[in-house]
């Protein structure tokens, strides 16, 4: 089953089971501040969760374009290191809006994996909230998944690496307690059961987490009970298809089998030679495609705050990694091309944009293309010296000289088992601030015309020091 019949046949379910299907809001979210990029299925039905919408429905189920490279759901550092994470990626879900509640929830799951799907019920294991008797009895006894394959699990508080079954959008936001669903790939990859301590593996492979909605979390961090119990769930569309394309790993599927090979097409004709066709850089190239194209074409250019650095970030890091492999000129943006025809009948607004995506990204790499062969060499150099940490000093003058974000940066000396002195070059960026705003004060206080704006600088911070959430 191709990826594009998945996703139908998720939607096609959930529509026979009274749900309305609603469109992907865009990765850009139009009214709420909390949040840098839409990072789950359930955002655009936040102020619903809330209590302060209201819609003709109280069933909808979705296939959204999400984003999570920064903040509370960050997975920029896991691309090219897991299977299983993009920064860009389709999430599946069915919604509802204080209609049903644990129960149906969890049967609509379990008949679209074992009955629609015809996923083998022994390889399929269950996480439950710690403390909900109730979803595990569902599961054990409803259901009839053994006790041995049902793990009760607590508040990680986000731990990025350990099973969390406590959801949060974000700090504040809707949340709740939920039960999650992974896949046993098999004893040929490696990695342990949801809850042991090496479940950071790519063996048993979260598919789908249903969140019972029941709390809105107010900025002290208090719960406060929403108007009615509610579901949001999850489900990775790659990480299904790579289950029902019998491959384990989502960079195996049909999508990126495609970008894949148009990734080491485009790099080995700018210089790459002939790359090696399993190179990790070639898979953050082709998730990093996704996520700058589609960024593009909901609206955001790149820029050095907010939103426009993010994707600034994202792009230089995968034109690095071509630069790794070979590419001395630009290369990233005649990818668009290929995101297009793979992705375009799903996603109409990537076809009417194609052009504009493809200018925004060139100009970008045409930049970076003029400063990265002097800043990896002063980098080189530095690695060279065999220093277990690159001084912020360094670190600095390739940001503010080269154009290379801290995290590209560290992304280099990561592959080499070395770290950056991110507290040292974090202090230059603050007295550089403060020179700038000194500057401002100065030529406002002559009456000269003010060219540099603070704010452009908290937006700046913010993404480096608290890492807005994204
Ligand atoms: P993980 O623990 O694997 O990082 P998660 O618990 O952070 O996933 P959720 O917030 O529960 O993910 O999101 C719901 C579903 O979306 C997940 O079960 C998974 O199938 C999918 N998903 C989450 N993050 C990613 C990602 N970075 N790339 C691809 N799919 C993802
Ligand atoms: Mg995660
Ligand atoms: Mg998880
Ligand atoms: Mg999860």
């Amino acid at each position: 089953m191709k990826s594009s019949e998945i996703r139908e046949k998720f939607l096609k379910y959930f529509e026979s089971k009274g749900h309305t299907i609603v469109a992907s809001s865009p990765v850009v979210p139009g009214d709420d501040p909390t949040l840098l990029f839409t990072n789950a299925g359930m955002n655009q039905f936040k102020d619903v969760f809330l209590g302060f919408d209201k819609r003709p429905y109280t069933r909808a189920t979705t296939s959204q374009k999400c984003i999570r490279a920064g903040g509370k759901h960050n997975d920029l550092e896991n691309v090219g290191y897991t299977a299983r994470h993009h920064t860009f990626f389709e999430m599946l879900g069915n919604f509802s809006f204080g209609d049903y509640f644990k129960h149906d929830a969890i049967q609509y799951a379990w008949e679209l994996l074992t009955e629609v799907f015809k996923l083998p019920k022994e390889k399929l294991w269950v996480t439950v909230y710690a403390e909900d008797d109730e979803a595990y009895d569902i599961w054990n006894k409803t259901v009839g998944v053994p006790a041995e394959r049902i793990v009760r699990i607590g508040d990680n508080k986000g731990a990025r690496y350990a099973s969390d079954n406590f959801w949060m959008m974000g700090d504040t936001g809707p949340c709740g307690p939920c039960t999650e669903i992974f896949y046993d790939h098999g004893p040929d990859v490696a990695g342990g059961p949801p809850g042991s301590p090496d479940e950071d593996g790519d063996r048993y492979i979260e598919i789908w987490n249903n969140v019972f909605m029941q709390y809105n979390r107010d900025e002290a961090g208090v719960m406060h009970k929403l108007p009615k119990p509610s579901v949001d769930t999850g489900m990775g569309l790659e990480r299904i298809t790579a289950v029902l394309q019998h491959v384990h790993g989502n960079y195996e599927i049909d999508t990126f089998v495609t970008l894949l090979a148009a990734a080491k097409k485009a790099v080995d004709a700018a210089g790459g030679g002939d790359c090696d066709k399993d190179s990790p850089s070639l898979k953050v190239i082709a998730d990093h495609i996704r996520a700058c194209t589609f960024t593009v074409v909901d609206g955001v250019i790149p820029s050095n705050a907010g939103r426009g650095y993010v994707l600034r970030r994202i792009a230089r890091r995968a034109i690095r990694h071509g630069y790794k492999l070979g590419a001395r000129k630009p290369f990233f943006h005649t990818l668009v091309s290929a995101l297009v025809k793979e992705m375009g009948e799903a996603y109409p607004e990537l076809r009417q944009n194609e052009q504009r995506a493809t200018e925004v990204l060139k100009q970008e790499e045409d930049a970076f293309f003029r400063t990265i062969a002097n800043g990896m060499e002063i980098l080189e150099r530095a690695l060279g010296t065999g220093a277990q940490q690159i001084d912020g000093d360094t670190a600095f003058k390739l940001h503010d000289t080269y154009g290379f974000p801290v995290d590209l940066t560290a992304d280099v000396c990561r592959e080499r088992g070395v770290t950056v002195d991110e507290a040292r070059f974090n202090a230059l960026l603050d007295e550089q601030r403060q020179r700038a705003r000194e500057a401002g004060k100065f030529k406002m206080a002559q009456g000269l015309e003010y060219s540099g704006s603070p704010t452009t600088f908290h937006g700046y911070e913010k993404l480096i020091h608290d890492t807005a959430t994204v």
